[in-house]
């Protein structure tokens, strides 16, 4: 069956993934493959605007290629590859820059974020990152870019981009990307407070061991009203209710609906049915995940496969680039 088009994503290489990353992107991922030709990207260049060391760098990578694989992105179908194994992008980054004015970029709440957080290290790289980001997605005459609402304005800053481009140079050879709004759900993390992520500490990864998953699902913080367990509890406001929607039976979410507001169940009970549906969901991604890892010469040939065939389209984009702009 034909597909709809071609679908570009990228994230930054940050090790192994957590539920978060999964309910939020990778899930999503996996979906679109059955409908567009997807290319997914491992962005280590947009890492560095960032990253004090790039020590951890190749192994992050790798361990993020694993969680996807393992989650199943098909490398025989959608192109998986490192951003900085297509060199071309730094190139387009470069001529793309040359139609984008400084206030455009400084006036980006992002950058202004991002000077907030590390006021010691405000690099160019920062400043130009949606340049960057505009040239990741056109790169790979890209149809379709996969976001939350909260991240439309990147894609729009590409999409003005585009059209300066093609406007200034008299030329149709980048195509402007269109969004495909995605119900990005938010995953709140163990506290219970804040959106999980790995800065915070309040993840659960992927690939921890069932044991380890029990143990951190032990943490979540509960209904915080509910101080014993003759109280009656309030699933409404409770994390691990939420998650139960997510992972568990629904004869067993209807059961704690019920149970919870009566006392009937206890936290550590619920949490512990939540930890044993969430590690038979995980299986599966387990069991092939600890093949990938077992054979990393074949991640690392699907990551050089997929960096070639993403340079393969990159350089036949460049060549009318670089014709359009009339170099010589
Ligand atoms: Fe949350 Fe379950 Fe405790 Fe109710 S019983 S407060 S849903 S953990």
């Amino acid at each position: 069956m034909a597909k709809k088009g071609r679908v570009f994503s990228g994230a930054r290489p940050t090790g192994r993934q957590h539920l978060g990353n999964y309910l939020g992107a990778i899930q999503n991922y996996v979906e679109l493959q059955t409908d567009y030709d997807c290319v997914y990207c491992i962005v280590d260049v947009h890492a560095l605007t960032t990253v004090e060391t790039t020590q951890e760098l190749r192994q992050n990578t790798f361990e993020m290629a694993l969680d996807w694989l393992a989650a199943g992105i098909r490398p025989e179908d959608s192109i998986l590859f490192v951003q900085s194994h297509v060199p071309e992008v730094m190139e387009l980054h470069t001529y793309l820059s040359m139609v984008t004015p400084l206030g455009k970029l400084t006036d980006l709440p992002t950058f202004k974020e991002k000077v907030r957080q590390q006021p010691d290290n405000v690099n160019y790289g920062l400043l130009g990152y949606p340049v960057l980001m505009t040239a990741d997605i056109v790169l790979y005459k890209t149809d379709i870019v996969p976001v939350g609402i909260d991240q439309a304005p990147h894609i729009e800053f590409a999409r003005e981009t585009v059209r300066s481009f093609n406007y200034r140079f008299n030329t149709k050879a980048l195509i402007e990307p269109q969004v495909k709004h995605t119900e990005v759900k938010k995953v709140l993390g163990i506290d219970g407070k804040e959106k999980m992520s790995k800065s915070l500490n309040n993840h659960i990864e992927l690939a921890l061991t069932p044991e380890e998953t029990v143990k951190r699902v032990r943490e979540m913080v509960t209904d915080p009203a509910r101080q014993r367990k003759s109280d009656p509890g309030n699933p409404d406001v409770c994390n691990v209710f939420t998650m139960h929607k997510i992972f568990s039976p629904q004869e067993e979410v209807d059961m704690i609906n019920v149970e919870c507001r009566k006392a009937g169940i206890g936290c550590v009970d619920c949490k512990l049915r939540f930890a044993a549906n969430l590690n038979k969901h995980l299986e599966p991604f387990r069991a092939k995940r600890a093949a990938f890892e077992a054979k990393p010469s074949e991640v690392q040939n699907i990551l050089d496969h997929g960096g070639k065939r993403a340079r393969a389209i990159a350089q036949a984009t460049m060549a009318e680039v670089r014709e359009a702009m009339k170099l010589p």
